[in-house]
């Protein structure tokens, strides 16, 4: 069982945000006018209203459509409500703002409906961007309900391997990433009007690239309007950035929080959730739940032992509703986190850090912080890059601990110890600090950014980060010998994928076996294909791909997978039985449709291949970089690095350690581990990259 530590009472947990003083004090310009005529006629008298100082802002929200009257009032319920004039006049003088609120006061649902609403779109598209793609499909749907249209008409989403938009589309949520590939084909993103870059304060990798290319178009297009809005104070060093532009402020609302630490380091936090989670149901005052976890299978994992668990609760506690919300939940299924439970039930959101400030979810008086978040980090010298659970910063911690507090009082069950928090670092760093950058560089290029390291980076990455991306796509022989984006580069850029993948399916034309990459590319992108229930992992040999595995490695097992799936035409019981994942494998399905599409859009042939030697050549030219060679003592060595690696447990070559393997990546948990694994020949590499491997194998 676990045991809480009282800390303070009731920590101050957010920051306040500061007055509205940026702004000024009311629009309404009164203008005098008095009747000459000495012998008025009371009733004839002509009746005036005082002037606008600019009419447009003063049209209200279009609550015109059918069934958007019902949003009204929880509209004018938002804290942004209140300052909604002066915000539209901030805007309308300056060709960039920067908005600084609270989560949950309105920012992202709100602001591009009054910009809309207010004429300021001149029929151009407003874009508003969300680093993670759940953000940017709940908020557009969340959006589409309040103007009263279908998602997909006025109000759409474009995420990654998903476009709702149509032509009728004048307000466009996306993620980062997609305006940035819009930058390639149209750099002066001449369909836009207004662009708001949201979440700012995230500092993901997309979102500071584009704050400079964004600067860039507006020196093209001074009458294109920015929006910086972001959660925290600290907007002082965007403000220099975009040539001191205003700063706006939002007032928040915030009630107290309590929060309380572990007395103990918690082992395993799986189960730690699961108790604490019991223990506010069986013991705490009602509120619904929020948990912060780090990805899709610990959710999954946690919601089934609640879910057992509620069943077998004493009926005087009422039932515990589960609702999680991750990446590659479907769209249908993430808006069931916003929707109330039947009374006397308790509702519990199991999240990924998308809870911490891009989405909101009314009624939450409890948080459970598990302290860690999955992030990437990169290092240049080994090329490592490593999606991993770690710990979260102070300011995160702080964000997640506010989610208690929006509506009323609330109480934050930190699942570490405050000794722990003192040593987390005080704010999170940049994502271009720490990530790999291949990919960004390559559509830098494709922008026609010839420069990179003279970017107008907010912060720059660092030189080896920067040089290792150039050489790595140099190599894929996107970047000719003057650090000129060739022909193939252009190519490759056209794809939303990391820039290996895309020379693999591109030079899979030539290996006439496209049909095989895309489907092995799909699966790779797709998170965990594989699942076990938490409670089975005893009973389960964790090798489940074995039913699968072909002699030649993981993705060729994967492909297999893929096959015996539309066999069974994605069957729910045989997936059950096979351990498969439905969810992911209907991500794989869309995102195989979307690459098969952006082939035929390339002139690529899809043809099918069922010489394996083919298929695993193609991987070879994308991945030239990640071949590891077996030691006498065992273990591996990648070519681009001498570090000492091991197979994963879960790849079908444990047993066979082939002397050269292609991975797909490297990930490190307790050591070093080749995830996807694959066996190819040696000459292979030499012939894919002739120079790299004069000096390597
Ligand atoms: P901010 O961007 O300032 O953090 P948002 O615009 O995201 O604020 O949220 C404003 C409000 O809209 C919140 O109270 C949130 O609960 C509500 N909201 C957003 N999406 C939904 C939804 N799908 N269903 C119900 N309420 C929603
Ligand atoms: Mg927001």
């Amino acid at each position: 069982m676990l045991g809480f530590q009282l800390t303070s009472a009731h920590a101050p947990v957010a920051h306040k945000a500061a007055p509205a003083g940026a702004v000024p004090n009311g629009v309404h310009k009164r203008t005098k006018v008095r009747s000459k005529s000495k012998k008025r006629d009371k009733d004839r008298a002509v009746k005036f209203i005082a002037e606008t100082q600019d009419a447009m802002i003063q049209t209200g929200p279009t609550y015109k459509l059918p069934g958007a009257e019902k949003y009204i009032k929880s509209r004018m319920d938002l804290p942004i409500y209140q300052a909604r004039v002066k915000l539209l006049l901030e805007i309308s003088k300056a060709p960039t703002v920067i908005v600084v609120g609270e989560t949950g006061s309105g920012k992202t649902t709100q602001l591009s409906q009054y910009i809309r609403d207010a004429g300021m779109d001149k029929g151009k598209m407003i874009a508003c961007t969300q680093p993670r793609r759940v953000a940017a499909v709940s908020v557009a749907n969340r959006v589409a309900l309040e103007t009263g249209c279908k998602i997909g008409s006025k109000v759409g989403y474009t995420v990654r391997f998903d476009d709702t938009t149509s032509r009728d589309t004048a307000l466009k949520y996306m993620t980062d990433g997609m305006l940035l590939r819009e930058a390639i084909s149209d750099p002066k993103l001449s369909r836009y009007s207004v662009i708001l870059l949201d979440e700012a304060h995230e500092r993901t990798l997309m979102t500071d690239i584009l704050f400079g290319v964004i600067k860039g178009v507006q020196k093209l297009r001074p009458e294109l309007k920015v929006i910086i809005m972001s959660a925290t104070l600290d907007a002082a060093k965007f403000s220099t950035y975009f040539d001191d532009c205003p700063v706006l402020y939002v007032q928040g609302r915030q009630y107290p929080v309590e929060i309380l630490y572990t007395i103990e380091p918690q082992q395993d936090y799986v189960d730690s959730v699961f108790v604490t989670v019991l223990q506010i149901h069986q013991d705490e005052k009602p509120g619904d739940i929020l948990v912060f976890l780090t990805g899709q299978e610990d959710i999954e994992n946690v919601g089934a032992l609640l879910q057992d668990a509620s069943e077998k609760l004493d009926p005087k506690f009422g039932k515990l509703v589960v609702r999680p919300i991750f990446a590659a939940l479907p769209p249908e299924q993430q808006m069931k986190v916003f929707e109330p439970v039947p009374k006397g039930s308790r509702k519990v959101v199991l999240a990924t850090n998308i809870a911490e400030t891009s989405i909101t979810i009314n009624g939450i008086r409890y948080v459970v912080d598990t302290g860690l978040v999955k992030a990437k980090t990169f290092n240049p010298n080994l090329s490592v890059e490593s999606l991993m659970a770690q710990p979260v910063s102070q300011a995160q911690a702080r964000q997640r601990t506010g989610r208690a507090g929006r509506e009323a009082p609330g109480v934050c069950y930190r699942l570490f110890s405050e000794d722990l928090f003192r040593t987390l670092d005080s704010t999170t760093t940049p994502e271009i600090v720490r990530c790999n950058l291949a990919s960004a560089v390559l559509n830098m290029k494709a922008m026609g950014v010839d420069d990179i390291i003279h970017f107008d980076f907010l912060d720059k990455p660092t030189t080896e980060s920067l040089r290792a991306a150039l050489m790595l796509i140099f190599s894929l022989g996107a970047l000719d010998a003057s650090g000129k984006l060739t022909t193939l580069g252009r190519r490759m850029a056209r794809f939303p994928i990391e820039p290996q993948l895309a020379k693999t399916l591109i030079s899979a034309e030539r290996l006439g076996c496209v049909e095989e990459i895309l489907t092995i590319v799909s699966m790779l992108s797709a998170p965990s294909i594989f699942f076990i229930p938490f409670n089975k992992r005893e009973e389960v040999d964790l090798s489940v791909m074995k039913e699968f595995a072909s002699l030649y490695g993981d993705h060729l097992t994967y492909l297999n997978v893929y096959k015996a799936y539309r066999q069974n035409k994605g069957n729910k019981t045989w997936c059950k039985d096979h351990f498969i994942n439905m969810k992911s494998m209907k991500t794989v399905l869309d995102t195989r449709g979307q690459l098969a599409e952006l082939c035929r859009k390339s002139n690529i042939e899809i043809r099918s291949s069922s010489d394996t030697d083919n298929i695993r050549k193609a991987l070879v030219s994308g991945f030239f970089y990640n071949i590891a060679v077996l030691q006498d003592d065992g273990t591996y060595h990648p070519v681009s690095n001498r570090t000492e690696v091991a197979l994963h447990p879960q790849s079908v070559l444990k047993g066979q350690k082939p002397k050269y393997v292609l991975y797909h990546e490297l990930v490190k948990t307790k050591r070093y581990y080749l995830r996807v694994a694959t066996v190819i020949e040696p000459e292979w590499a030499a012939e894919a990259a002739p120079t790299y491997f004069a000096r390597t194998i």
